[in-house]
């Protein structure tokens, strides 16, 4: 890089010089607070307006992949990004330098908008060490305050059903919200299959005009009998995860090849996916063929086979390790094909990849493409055709960084100098409980 030149270490300052030495490294470090302020407005709009969708699981996977954080580090620049979007006055003392950006991080995992001016206070006066105690003890009260309620909500579990006079069975309940999650998921789910039923039933007949579309409150009702019926009918076990999420897709083996030969894939319940869809699911997964007969009769079953036998998926494994989009890197993965065993790709080291489920979609569904170079290593494009390289170039930096911000912190009238984020503490001893009962809103002392 053509700028490394300029930072040749200048000769050993004489003594005497430094203290000039200390305050540039002060100044210094204020512009670089005051521009990550920047930094962190500029992830903060790039990620509520989705900018790193483009292939990518998250805000943090972008930055990893194009500016080259390690992801814990991506992570909290999120975090603390969009932290600030709701905390104007710690955002505005980091904009101007007056507290580091290691201090911000520390208040932004406590402060809410009604506490963060009382939580300024502290860090300015604080050195960082003294708000990563006071910011500890916070968390605590929070956490005390936070398990009071949780067993406040469990205590206060209940479900009241009764008839009325006319019979008609009434709920009333409140649950946990772990618990209430559950439910709506369910219930979701429910709502879901009946509305899939219907559609499958109307396009049979044409539609009768006295029905009229049932309200979401109706909805929830008939969804709420589907989940009291399923229970009943398949007995209330949870059962293994494994078989909670299995997914049986049948598919006809034209439909299979080619996404554009028409063909049925639908799943067990009579839900239909697209071809590109179950092209996905049979990718990796247990395989059962059958034969049917011109009436649609079953004629022939073969044995079920993995389509990746455990063996190459060892070695899969260990070559990949994790997902290869780029930037990507996830644990949990299933084997691509590159090209599809329905199309005579063959199930080989060289014709697959590991994937994670966002990734295999991405490559299915959304238009990514993927191929192996003859040297082996592996081609991603995005929909557009664009490559997408592992490691993106870094942009080129002109000139000296440090005068360019400088030059515009000047600009916008920021005066930083080398007193700027000094802290107002004068040596004193913390006293963290006596701080956190002072300042903490839920602190019962007081
Ligand atoms: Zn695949
Ligand atoms: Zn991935």
């Amino acid at each position: 890089m053509a700028i490394v030149s300029q930072f040749v270490p200048a000769p050993p300052h004489p003594f005497a010089d430094l203290d000039r030495l200390g305050d540039e490294i002060a100044e210094l470090s204020a512009h670089l607070d005051a521009a990550t302020a920047r930094l962190l407005a500029l992830i903060r709009e790039f990620d509520a307006r989705g900018g790193w969708n483009t292939g990518f699981s998250s805000c943090a996977a972008w930055l990893g992949w194009r500016v080259g954080l390690d992801l814990g580090a991506a992570r909290e620049r999120v975090r603390v990004a969009r932290a600030l979007g709701t905390l104007p006055r710690l955002a505005e003392a980091l904009a101007c330098g007056e507290i580091s950006y290691a201090k911000v991080r520390a208040l932004t995992r406590v402060a809410t908008p009604e506490t963060e001016t009382r939580l300024l206070a502290v860090g300015r006066a604080g050195t960082a060490a003294h708000i990563e105690r006071i910011v500890r003890g916070w968390r605590r009260m929070d956490r005390q305050a936070e398990a009071r309620q949780a067993t406040r909500q469990h205590a206060d579990r209940g479900l009241h059903v009764y008839a009325d006079e006319e019979g008609t069975v009434v709920l009333r309940g409140r649950l946990a919200p772990e618990v209430g999650a559950l439910l709506i998921r369910a219930l979701d789910a429910a709502r879901e299959t009946l509305y899939q039923r219907a559609r499958v039933t109307a396009g049979a007949s044409p539609p009768d005009p006295t029905m009229a579309a049932p309200t979401r409150a109706q909805q929830q009702a008939d969804a709420l009998a589907l989940l009291a019926e399923t229970a009943l009918h398949h007995g209330i076990d949870p059962g293994a995860p494994g078989e909670r999420y299995q997914v049986v897709v049948h598919v006809d083996a034209p439909a299979l090849a080619d996404p554009d030969e028409p063909g049925q894939s639908v799943l067990e319940d009579g839900t239909r996916v697209s071809a590109e869809t179950s092209r996905r699911l049979a990718c990796d997964a247990s395989r059962v063929v059958m034969r049917h007969d011109l009436d649609g009769r079953v004629v022939e079953v073969a044995a079920r086979t993995r389509t990746i036998p455990p063996a190459l998926r060892r070695a899969l494994h260990h070559r990949d390790r994790g997902c290869r989009f780029p930037g990507c890197g996830r644990r949990f993965v299933q084997g691509h094909h590159i090209r599809h065993w329905a199309q005579g790709g063959p199930t080989t080291l060289s014709n697959l990849a590991l994937l994670c489920r966002r990734h295999h979609r991405a490559v299915h569904e959304e238009g990514y493409q993927l191929d192996r170079q003859p040297d082996g290593e592996l081609r991603f494009r995005s929909p557009d055709g664009q490559l997408l390289p592992e490691v993106p170039r870094a942009p080129e930096v002109h000139g000296d960084p440090v005068n360019f911000l400088r030059a515009r912190h000047d600009a916008e009238g920021l005066v930083l100098h080398a007193r700027t984020a000094t802290p107002g503490w004068l040596g004193e001893r913390l006293d963290v409980g006596w701080a956190i009962d002072v300042l903490h809103p839920l602190a019962t002392r007081n």
